[in-house]
Formats: C-alpha cells, structure tokens, sequence
C-alpha cells in the first residue's frame, strides 16, 4: 500500500548527508526544508504573526484569530505575515504592499506563512481597483517563489458583500496559517459573501459526519479516509472489488466501513446512493478520488485507454454526484470534492487522456458549483501536483527528482497534504468557498 510516509528521493538523500550538504551548500543547490505537519495540539503557529493593512477586513481578524499569537512591534521574526490589501483601489496604492512586506519579510521563520486578503477583481466597484486587486495576484505568486525554508504565500480574495464577522473566511484562513497547508503554496482562492458557522471544535469539524471515500484502499485515498476519520467522521472507503484486503485494512485502520465500489459500473451511483440512504440518511460528504492513468503518447493511444481514464477520472465523478443529489443521498449542506491534477492545468506529455480526465474535473466544478449552491452544497477541486506515492513512484528515476524538485518547496508532497485540503473543503464552515480549483504541489513550475 502506497502509504503517506515513503522514503525520501536520492537528491534528499544525498543532501541530507554530511559531504552532500557541503557541496549544496558550495554549488548554491537546492536544499529541501523538513516542512512543519499538523500534529494535534500543537501551536497554531512557529511564531507570532504580524497583521497588517487598511482594509475592511483587518479588524475584524484581529477578533477571528483572537487565539493566536500576535506579533509584539518589538518582534522581528514571524510565523505568519497577514496582510489586508482590500483598502487598496488603484495602483499607487499597491506600494501599501511594499511598505508592509519589504521590512518583514527576512523575519518570517521555517514553515511561515503569507497571507494576502483581497477583494474578488470581478466584484470590485471601479475599474481602478479591478485593476489594483487582480495585480495582487501576481504579488504574491512571486513572493511565493522568493520564500526559502518551507515559507508559503497565498492570495485570498473575499466577497465585498461578506459580512463583517467574516465567518465564512475563518476556516479558509485557519487553513492556510496552519501546518495542514504544509504543501500549498502560490495559490489564489475566492471565498463568497455567504457566513458559516463555526464547528464546535476545529479539531474535530467533522463530528457526526458521513463522509464516502472512493479509491480508499490506498495511496492519497486512504490518507484521505483517515484525515476525515481524524477530523471525526465516519468514512465509508469505497474500491474496486480487487482492492478488497487493503481496502479492509484502511476501513479498520479509520474505524469506518469498506464498500466494493467499481464506480464505473453503470449502476454505481444507484448502488452507493442506496446504501447511503439505507444506513445512514445520506452522505454529508462526497471525495471523488479514485483515479487511473493510461499513458501513451497520443500517436501510439488506443480507443480502451483513453476510454477507461475518462471513465474512471470524470464521468464517474458527474454521474454518481448527479444521482447521490437526485436521491437525495447528499444531504442538505453536503461537500463534493473532486481530485483534479497539475496535469490538467499544464498537460504532459503521454497524458492526452489523463489530462483531458482532469481538466474536465475543473469544468465540472466550475459548471456544477452554481447549481449544487441552490441546495448548500458546495464542489470543489485539488488539484495535486508531485504526491509521494505508487503512482509517482513508477516514474522514470530522472523525471522523478526532476518533478520533486522544480517547485518552490523543493521537494515532492505528502499524501497527507492532499488529504488536508480535502478536509479544508469538507469542514462545514467552508460552506462560502463553492468552485475552487487548489493546487497541492508546492508552487510547482508545471503548470504556474
Ligand atoms: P493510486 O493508484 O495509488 O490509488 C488509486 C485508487 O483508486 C486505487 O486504490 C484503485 O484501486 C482505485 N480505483 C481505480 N479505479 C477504480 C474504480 N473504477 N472504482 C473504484 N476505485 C478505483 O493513486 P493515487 O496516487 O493515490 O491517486 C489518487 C488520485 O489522485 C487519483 O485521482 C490521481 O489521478 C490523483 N493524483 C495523484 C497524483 C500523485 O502524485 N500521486 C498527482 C495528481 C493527481
């Protein structure tokens, strides 16, 4: 089973080591950082965290993050920088950016995090500030690529009809300042105007949730099972009948229930809709991760291997969403979260199928989201980018450290830090963020 923790690549060896890291250090290579992981219990952050900015959203963070550590003016190393950008509407006051920034940013520590809050360009009330805002983007991408020491940076742009408690940004930006977030990075995200409620504990949001895991026997789906189990739900890990003893293994591992699933098979979206209804009233929780790759350069493809990846990637996903929602198997408020990748955002070479599959994920989002928000349910996609599993690991050795290291972060991700953001979509205080597409692949240059 491909599991979260597998060895590290030979570059990481080799630099981990005594003359390997002398000879990084001579040649200015690249050296990858130990990312900081959620464990539970610990500090929401390495370090205080400075806020700054003009905008309408500073004050009320203050009061949403009251339990974390705020930065003394006497400080000078940081764990996060957060900065409110929405005061900002024309260009001469992009230099707010600088101003902030510049000064702080030596100071942010291992593992740090940059936030930057704005408001959604399409939403913004002057052609000035259309502008001001979308160039925030490319702000702090960059910073993004200038960050050293497993730092992180991400845009948000929020809804200027969001209310002022700002209830729907919260599990955004718990999210994005914690250590669950260990491998997102260069990442814009929208959050609408709608409020959320608040779970009653951040460490387990998922109490008393359903969740269905498809592709759990292994690899990212069954880190995935045991996140939401984690985070308290009860996860019902769903294979192709062939999975069957891993797929035990991980229902037992998550105290949940396994379920031979192929979800190709016409009748999968009935069958799993029945069972839901059966046992438990509906599924709170949908994570369409099952997923098969058929590589061949398009010139050498036949008809079965592109048709069984746009089966397995994307029609099964729209079917059974489709039939959980008309059986009412999806309750009320549920999460849909689909598994896009890198490779449908860039392409790649021998991936025409894959690549269409998982570009056509990020349509279905975009186009579903609008609809499944009339019944409070939101979509949304990760896209992951290099994940340190069976399927990376069949890859030629020299791609392989290439794909680990052409990102910002150095180095390939954890199944775990899929799994993480999985769990951001699921929350049901992330009921405001409904047709996003987020990468997993730490600022991967494929793709950017
Ligand atoms: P994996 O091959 O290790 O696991 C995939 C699981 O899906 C397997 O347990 C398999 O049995 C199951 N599955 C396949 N066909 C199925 C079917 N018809 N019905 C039910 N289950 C089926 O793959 P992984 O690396 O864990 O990838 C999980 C998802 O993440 C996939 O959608 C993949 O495309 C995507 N992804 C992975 C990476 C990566 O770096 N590993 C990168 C980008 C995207």
């Amino acid at each position: 089973m491909a599991e979260t923790k597998s060895a590290p690549g030979l570059y990481a060896q080799l630099i981990g080591s005594a003359p390997g890291a002398f000879l990084a250090k001579q040649f200015g290579l690249p050296k990858p950082e130990k990312l900081r992981r959620y464990e539970p219990g610990q500090p929401p952050l390495a370090g205080p965290l400075l806020v700054g900015g003009n905008g309408r959203l500073v004050e009320p963070i203050r009061t949403l993050l009251s339990d974390y550590p705020f930065a003394d003016p006497a400080d000078t190393a940081y764990g996060a920088l957060v900065f409110d950008a929405t005061g900002i509407t024309d260009v001469a006051g992009l230099e707010q950016l600088f101003t902030f920034f510049q000064p702080a940013i030596k100071g942010l520590g291992p593992s740090g995090r940059v936030v930057v809050l704005g408001t959604t360009p399409e939403e913004a009330s002057s052609v000035d500030e259309r502008i001001a805002q979308r160039a925030l983007e490319g702000f702090t991408r960059s910073v993004g690529k200038e960050l050293r020491r497993g730092a992180t940076a991400q845009l948000v742009y929020v809804s200027p009809d969001a209310a002022t408690g700002l209830s729907g940004l919260e599990s955004t930006l718990r999210f994005l300042l914690s250590a669950k977030s260990a491998f997102v990075s260069g990442q814009v995200i929208r959050v609408g105007a709608g409020d959320a409620k608040a779970p009653e504990s951040w460490e387990r949001p998922l109490a008393g949730k359903v969740a269905v895991v498809t592709g759990a026997a292994r690899g990212i789906g069954a880190t995935i099972a045991e996140v939401l189990a984690r985070d308290g739900a009860h996860v019902v890990c769903a294979d192709i009948p062939a999975a069957g003893d891993a797929l035990s293994q991980t229902a037992n591992k998550v105290g949940g229930v396994s379920l031979a699933l192929d979800v190709t098979a016409p009748d999968a979206g009935d069958r799993l809709a029945e069972y839901l209804l059966e046992r438990h009233d509906g599924a709170d929780i949908i994570v369409h991760n099952a997923g098969i790759t058929r590589d061949k350069l398009l010139a050498n493809m036949d008809a079965a291997r592109w048709n069984a990846v746009m089966a397995v990637n994307l029609l099964a996903p729209q079917k059974i969403t489709e039939k959980l929602v008309e059986k009412g198997a999806l309750k009320e408020g549920g999460r849909v979260v689909d598994v896009s990748s890198i490779a449908g955002i860039a392409g790649n070479r021998g991936q025409t199928n894959y690549g269409a599959s998982k570009a056509g994920v990020i349509g279905m989002v975009q186009a579903t989201a609008p609809v499944l928000a009339e019944k409070n349910i939101t979509i949304n996609a990760v896209a992951p980018g290099f994940i340190e599993t069976a399927m990376t690991a069949a890859i030629p050795v020299a791609t392989r450290e290439a794909g680990r290291l052409m990102s910002s972060l150095q180095q390939g991700g954890q199944t775990v830090d899929v799994a993480e953001t999985v769990a951001w979509f699921a929350n049901p205080a992330s009921s405001a963020v409904t047709g996003q597409v987020v990468r997993v692949c730490g600022q991967s240059m494929l793709g950017a």
